[in-house]
């Protein structure tokens, strides 16, 4: 039986997560932010899965611990090279 009274904001509510969850892990596949990515999903819902699938995937370096690109051969913070 469906009750009526049945909030649809809780409905929204575990949309926003599902989404989150899902950009959380695509951001982690893709070298970013996790933390970034859970609320990137819950606010923009399938625009931050979209964003997350066609953004540059990123590295972190392995001297200086910053993020770059995973195709950089020469990190643009410590210019040093990375094999
Ligand atoms: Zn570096």
């Amino acid at each position: 039986m469906i009750d009526e009274s049945f909030p649809p904001l809780f409905i929204l509510i575990l949309f926003a997560i599902f989404w989150g969850v899902v950009c959380y892990y695509l951001a982690k596949r893709k070298g970013r932010k996790k933390g970034i990515g859970f609320i990137f999903g819950f606010i923009l819902g399938i625009i931050g899965v979209i964003y997350y699938l066609v953004v540059e995937k990123k590295k972190i370096c392995p001297f200086c611990k910053e993020r770059i690109s995973a195709e950089a051969l020469i990190c643009l913070h410590c210019r040093k090279e990375i094999t």
